[in-house]
This record gives C-alpha cells, structure tokens and sequence, in this order.
C-alpha cells in the first residue's frame, strides 16, 4: 500500500492554523484588529496597499501571541471556526460599506452637483462606478467561498439572514448581485 505523504501533511496542516506574521502554527490564534502599519505587511485586506510603510487602516489579522503584542493586536484567542465567524463578520461590513457608499456616501463627495444627488453613479461617474463594482464583486467571491467553508465543516452560518437583507438591499439600488436575486 502506498503512502500519501503529501495528502498527510495537508491533513495535518489543515487542522492548525498558522500565525499571518511568522507562520507558527496552533489550535487557536489571536485574531483582532490593529492600525500597526508594519502589520500591512501580513494582513490580507492590505495586499494592494501601496504604501505600507504608511498604512494605519484599521486591519484584520490572526496571530500568535508573541506577534499579537508585538503588533499590538486588538483581539481574543480564537480556533478556527471562531477565526471564519471574525472574516466572514469583517466582509459583511465591506460590502455594507460598498452598498452605502453606493446608496448615498458618493453623493456627499464636495465635487458632485446637487443636481447629480438625484441620479445613480453609474449614471454621473461611469469609471468610478466600474470601480466600485468589481471591488464589490470580489467581495462577494470572497463571501461565496466563506459560506461554502461553514458548509464544507458542517458549522452553522453566523446570522443567515443577513444575506436576504443585503440582496434586497442591492436590488432596491437597481443593481446586481452574485448572492442571490
Ligand atoms: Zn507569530
Ligand atoms: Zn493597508
């Protein structure tokens, strides 16, 4: 009988998680947030960042303890479930902000006609609208593959309502979404 060395190690692997900053593994890792800017460097959110040398945007990351004081990481011990609950938790409030931002905050922007409030963005800011959308589709790529996770290991989606909620929401704006229709 042959030895699946490979499949082995992945096994093995896939039920520690692993220290975005250094790479040690646990059963559980700190995960929280921090406005550390040399954290742009591990944390996932900040991958396009263009200077992380200045990046004091609020981050997610999930750590060891060692790294969570050295980057001062706002956070609480947590195993994998918990760690997905967090990342899932963190995309419903992206796309919240992109659907609002959609909805209303553009329109706040001092160079947009009062005349333009009226309208949508698509229609006063094609580029900007372009923009927009294919950031919120990626999040909603991300959404996809952190709903089948919670399938995939048999654990409850946090708040299964919420995506009802947000497809309305969408559709009411006259737009589209990969969640539902
Ligand atoms: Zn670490
Ligand atoms: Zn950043």
């Amino acid at each position: 009988m042959q030895f699946d060395w490979d499949k082995t190690i992945k096994e093995i692997l896939a039920e520690k998680m692993a220290c975005q900053a250094c790479g040690t593994l646990g059963d559980e890792m700190i995960v929280g947030y921090t406005r550390n800017a040399e954290a742009a460097e591990f944390a996932p959110r900040c991958k396009e960042c263009t200077d992380k040398t200045d990046c004091d945007a609020r981050k997610l990351v999930v750590v060891c303890e060692a790294c969570a004081r050295k980057f001062r990481v706002n956070g609480a011990p947590m195993d994998e479930t918990g760690m997905m609950a967090v990342v899932m938790e963190e995309c419903r409030h992206n796309l919240e902000d992109s659907i609002d931002y959609l909805a209303n905050y553009w329109k706040e922007e001092v160079e947009v006609e009062y005349d333009d409030m009226s309208r949508g963005l698509h229609e006063v800011d094609p580029e900007i609208f372009r923009e927009e959308d294919s950031w919120r589709m990626r999040l909603e790529e991300e959404y996809i593959q952190l709903h089948r996770w919670f399938r995939e290991h048999g654990q409850p989606i946090p708040d299964p309502g919420w995506r009802s909620q947000y497809v309305e929401e969408v559709i009411a704006l006259g737009y589209t979404t990969l969640l539902g229709d």
